[in-house]
């Protein structure tokens, strides 16, 4: 049968002009599909939105299929069913059943022509009708397909795009972000209502709403054509505008996003970065910066000066120790209160962690006011605090150091004022240093004194020397203790005191301490291998190293590594460390006696520890300090310590060893006692491991009556 293409033309035309929105244009192009005479086989026309490569399909018109078909097209989402097969191929395709899967959701009869419609390289529509049982139409009706295809494809292209474009354009309408777009001059064009609320509620026009530069970001984006971000605060509130050109349409859009949460965020991290969290002073960081404008003012006024007061609260640990860690805290809050709220002279009170608080006294000084004001502070701390029905009373310690032109940074002042706090905490409680030139100069001599011993540790000029330790009723070397030597290549050997203490304060105390402990396990291994009689060596163990969690693991790894044995190594801790942290010292003892090590409380008597600890503690000697042993036998007290401490070492099935024996009467009243073992110039001052290994020789050799140390000729 001859079609008439004219009239079938114009009414799809005619439908493509009247109608507007895409589904109903596509229903009724379905329905005067199938009522085109004698041109379908069935009533069936299906007209489908497609997206071959999301697999996924939205019917715009389905004619002739049941409701159940409708929506088991709309699940479809085989890629080799037959309607994706011909959406990417382009191809007009017969539907064959047995080309699809069994289950697939397409659900559409054999023959079926599927006709896709393109934009571009891009299947954007298909339609599936019915035109012959055998799915060979004739070719009149190929030619009317021809038609049909032609006018629906270029006309669902076009409603897709406007209702594409009327989605877009309510998606900005509806935003909650502002968006604008705007000439190439800079003039808005459009402004969603989400711009007019903002203008609304600010009460600002549009040309505040928009960065200063609004004319130059639309310049830039244009040119470069790349969008451009910047930031614009609105009052209380920030924005971030993105500008982006569309180059077809000539025009910029610029998108707002509200940055006000994030920028809140920003500037809280940035106030926690510079305060601290429990008093909300100023922290170390915002010290520093302070102190680094303070000098900057310095540098424009020569006669300006202020003061810097670091403050450390004096037996701070025995309040947490004794109310816990919440009671310090709530000092050390009250603290920090009351120095904001005194009113002694224009300031900044910071806290630099701990019980450490730092005030700097602005545009001051004479020393004699800095030092009044100093006291006025310590009276402020004295007055009583009262945690949880407890009243308390507290002193500082004060260092001050004055910022002038001589003293040019931060960590320069900060450093003063440090050693003179650290002098003032030395002579007890409640002091006040002022650093001098005399300070200064200690500071320097130290820091030379630092600097060669970290040069002494690396070329071997600092050694180990070994004092014996003898049993008392038959005088054999029973170990030594290891004991730190300098040999300074111009002061000669250096004792102990004249660099542990530095090496202390610097932190070079713990490599300093490993260095000992290596060399002694590798004298104890070589001895091993020598055979010797079984002598162990005692090491001292700092505070400080103490402090360190991988002390442990590092003494068994320096023992592996000499094929050293444990047992032969005694860890001397002195008993000020161990009163000072019980809970630490506890739990370090316990692991060294697991590895086997044996644990020496040094320096007895002098660090008042409690009864109960030391029953608690697994000791396995008390070393009686030498102030106790100096005045025996006449001094009363030393005679009556010494004889305690025996007595309860004893019960407590510790051994004791006397420090510090240098004559025969003291030697006497301690065998008297019952000591265990003795240590001192009587018996052999501290000497070079060369002389050691010959007396451990020489003990090996001796007959049981006689003295070894009486035969060999022991140097210092
Ligand atoms: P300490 O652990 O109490 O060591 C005993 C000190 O008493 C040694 O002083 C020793 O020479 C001295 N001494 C022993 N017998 C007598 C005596 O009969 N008369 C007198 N007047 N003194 C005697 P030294 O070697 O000067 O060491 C002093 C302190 O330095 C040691 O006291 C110890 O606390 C510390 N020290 C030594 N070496 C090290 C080390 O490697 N690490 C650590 N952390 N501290 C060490
Ligand atoms: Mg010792
Ligand atoms: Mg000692």
């Amino acid at each position: 049968m001859a079609y008439d293409l004219t009239e079938i033309s114009r009414g799809l035309l005619a439908l493509a002009l009247e109608e507007e929105v895409i589904t109903s244009f596509a229903e009724k192009a379905a329905n005067y599909i199938v009522e085109i005479e004698d041109f379908c086989h069935e009533p069936y026309c299906v007209l489908l939105q497609i997206h071959p490569q999301k697999r996924k399909v939205h019917p715009l018109a389905c004619v002739g299929c049941t409701p159940e078909q409708v929506d088991a097209i709309r699940q479809m989402s085989n890629p080799d069913c037959p309607f994706f097969i011909a959406a990417r191929s382009g191809e007009t395709t017969v539907l064959n059943r047995e080309a699809c899967s069994a289950d697939c959701a397409c659900d559409c009869r054999n023959n079926l022509h599927i006709v896709p419609f393109r934009k571009g390289n891009n299947t954007i529509a298909e339609m599936i009708v019915s035109l012959s049982e055998t799915g060979s139409p004739n070719e009149d009706q190929l030619q009317v397909l021809q038609v049909i295809s032609g006018i629906l494809s270029k006309s669902i292209a076009r409603l897709l795009f406007v209702e594409q474009q009327e989605r877009m354009a309510l998606l900005v309408h509806e935003n909650p972000n502002p968006i604008l777009e705007c000439d190439e001059a800079g003039e808005v064009t459009y402004a969603n209502p989400a711009v007019k609320k903002i203008l609304w509620q600010h009460s600002i026009d549009q040309d505040e709403l928009l960065p200063t530069n609004h004319i130059e970001y639309v310049r830039s984006a244009a040119r470069l054509q790349t969008p451009e971000t910047v930031k614009h605060d609105v009052g209380e509130s920030s924005y971030s505008w993105t500008y982006q050109h569309d180059a077809e349409s000539e025009r910029t859009v610029i998108y707002g996003i509200d940055i006000s949460d994030q920028k809140r965020i920003e500037t809280q991290l940035a106030h926690d970065a510079m305060h601290d969290a429990l008093t909300g002073l100023p922290n170390r960081n915002q010290l520093f910066t302070i102190l680094k404008s303070e000098f900057s003012v310095i540098k424009r006024r020569k006669d300006y000066s202020f003061a810097l007061l670091l403050i450390d609260l004096d037996r701070f640990k025995t309040v947490i120790e004794s109310l816990g860690f919440e009671a310090g805290n709530v000092v050390l809050s009250e603290i920090a209160s009351r120095l904001r709220n005194w009113r002694g002279h224009d300031k900044v009170v910071a806290r630099l962690g701990g019980d450490e608080f730092a005030i700097i006294l602005e545009d001051l000084s004479n020393i004699s006011r800095v030092v009044e004001l100093a006291n006025n502070i310590k009276r402020l701390i004295v007055e009583p605090f009262r945690v949880n029905e407890n009243s308390i009373s507290l002193t500082v310690s004060i260092g001050i150091a004055i910022g002038n032109s001589l003293a040019q940074t931060p960590e320069g002042i900060l450093q003063n004022a440090s050693a003179a706090v650290y002098r003032a905490k030395r002579q007890g409680t409640n002091n006040t240093e002022v650093f001098d030139k005399e300070m200064h100069l200690n500071a320097l001599a130290r820091l030379q004194v630092h600097n060669e011993l970290a040069d002494a540790m690396a070329s071997g000029d600092l050694t180990v020397y070994y004092q014996p330790v003898l049993g008392l009723n038959d005088l054999r070397v029973r170990g030594f203790e290891a004991l730190a030597r300098w040999q300074h290549p111009k002061k000669g050997l250096l004792l102990p005191g004249q660099f542990i203490p530095i090496a202390e304060e610097t932190g070079l105390i713990n490599e300093l301490g490993a260095l000992v402990i290596k060399t002694v396990c590798r004298q104890l291994a070589a001895w091993k291998s020598a055979h010797f009689p079984l002598a162990w060596v005692s090491v001292n163990v700092s505070a400080h190293q103490f402090k360190l969690d991988h002390l442990v693991s590092d003494i068994m790894r320096y023992i592996v590594e000499a094929g050293a044995d444990p047992s032969r190594l005694f860890v001397e801790i002195t008993e000020g460390t161990a009163a000072e942290h019980p809970e630490r010292a506890f739990e370090m003892m316990t692991k060294l006696k697991e590895h086997g090590i044996r644990i020496a409380l040094d320096d007895f008597g002098t660090g008042y520890s409690s009864m109960s600890y030391l029953k608690r503690f697994p000791i396995d000697t008390l070393k009686l300090d030498r102030t106790f042993i100096m005045g025996l036998p006449e001094n009363q007290d030393d005679a009556a310590i010494a004889t305690t401490v025996i007595n309860m070492a004893k019960s407590l099935g510790m051994k004791v060893v006397a420090e510090g024996v240098e004559d025969e009467r003291q030697a006497m009243f301690l065998r008297l006692q019952k000591c265990d073992e003795v240590q001192g110039f009587l018996y052999g001052k501290p000497m070079p491991e060369r002389n050691a290994t010959l007396l451990l020789k020489a003990g090996a050799r001796a007959k049981k009556e006689s003295n070894p140390l009486e035969r060999i000729h022991i140097t210092k």
